[in-house]
């Protein structure tokens, strides 16, 4: 993936270097908006916005090019693929993303945003862990199936699957800690094909987010030790004796895999503070971790992996005020991301128009760290 998607702008001098992020992927989601531009795939739609990363990073390349005497150093615009399965960032950097200095050199900084379901207009930071990490597994229950009349001859994996689920809720409330943030959920339950036959395995997915790779530790172990300890519990004890072999233990599959993303100090108040210049009160400089994941900081990674490029991520809102104040203000009741229904403004008169906050949030982190040119008496914000 090396060549895909990443162009860079040089301007007088090579530093500093700095690389704006966008990621591209939609979901497979069929859209729901009734938006005059929404998808005309079916079952694909930009359901996290990442439509609007690109236009955004087009937006603020477009406008860093256009001032271009007044500012030195590298811009790299990377456009990344494969954010929603984790594997993008990674796949980038394996490929030898910054392989070849000649082509894109090796930032300095690495800097990028995401749409959030948050008032339109409004940016917020998050000092320290922004965003969760994020483990997602495959466990298969291994059964004997047989005729749905004579349970006493088989092993039900769709009852081993159903026990587990539920039990598997006691990993939020009985090992993270309530001072920290841990989810579970169980996203798929596959087996069977007929009601009178009981099949020969089961299997679900789990996603897991934690707050810290502790934690998150702690939930893989205790997920496994539940699945482990339901399929023994699913077997009677005579059955061992009777029927030998025993079924296998449950089998595990991690499906994916994605790191805590974390704004390091001194660029997150770096950033915060060209923000609160840049967006005032709409600005909050002290949001908290989001439970949803992200591969960005992966770009942030040098080629040996032992030392990582200063980076901050930020979110930007999407929702209009009138979808705002219909909703009483409240977050979780207007449509998010990965929803159907996730549609954020798309205003080109208003303001707070979130097209323009994102870009306007890649161009004053870019500006506030390339060297300016005749732009230093002029506040940032009006500039971009
Ligand atoms: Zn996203």
């Amino acid at each position: 993936m090396r060549n895909w998607g990443q162009s860079t702008l040089k301007a007088r001098n090579p530093e500093p270097i700095i690389l704006l992020r966008a990621d591209t992927d939609a979901l497979p989601v069929q859209e729901n908006t009734g938006a005059p531009y929404h998808s005309v795939h079916d079952g694909v739609m930009h359901a996290c916005g990442h439509d609007m990363h690109i236009t955004t990073l087009l937006a603020a390349v477009r406008l860093l090019a256009d001032i271009r005497d007044h500012w030195t150093g590298t811009l790299i615009a990377c456009f990344q693929p494969c954010e929603e399965t984790g594997t993008g960032a990674q796949a980038m950097v394996d490929g030898g993303l910054y392989a070849d200095p000649d082509k894109v050199p090796t930032p300095q900084f690495v800097f990028g945003g995401h749409i959030s379901p948050e008032l339109a207009g409004t940016v917020s930071l998050t000092h320290g862990t922004a965003y969760a990490r994020s483990d997602s597994w495959k466990a298969t229950f291994k059964g004997r199936g047989g005729h749905a009349s004579r349970p006493e001859a088989c092993i039900d994996p769709v009852v081993m699957a159903a026990f587990a689920i539920t039990r598997l809720q006691t990993v939020v409330s009985r090992v993270v800690p309530s001072t920290s943030l841990g989810v579970l959920t169980v996203g798929e339950i596959h087996a069977g094909k007929k009601s009178n036959i009981i099949p020969n395995d089961a299997y679900i997915t789990i996603n897991m987010r934690a707050d810290s790779d502790d934690l998150a530790g702690k939930m893989e172990a205790e997920m496994k030790n539940i699945i482990e300890a339901e399929v023994k519990a699913s077997i009677p004890e005579y059955r061992e004796i009777e029927d030998n072999p025993t079924p296998p233990n449950p089998e595990f599959e991690r499906l994916l895999y994605a790191p805590l993303l974390e704004n390091k100090e001194p660029t997150a108040t770096d950033i915060a503070s060209v923000f609160q210049s840049v967006f005032g009160e709409d600005f909050n400089g002290f949001a908290s971790i989001v439970p949803s994941s992200e591969d960005f900081q992966v770009l942030a990674l040098c080629n040996d992996k032992t030392k990582e490029i200063p980076y901050c991520y930020w979110r930007y809102g999407g929702t209009s005020l009138e979808k705002w104040e219909e909703a009483g203000g409240d977050v979780n009741l207007v449509p998010s991301n990965h929803s159907d229904n996730f549609l954020p403004q798309n205003d080109p008169e208003a303001d707070n128009d979130p097209l323009k906050s994102g870009t306007k949030a890649m161009c004053a982190a870019a500006l506030s760290k390339f060297n300016l040119v005749g732009l230093e008496n002029i506040e940032i914000s009006s500039t971009v």
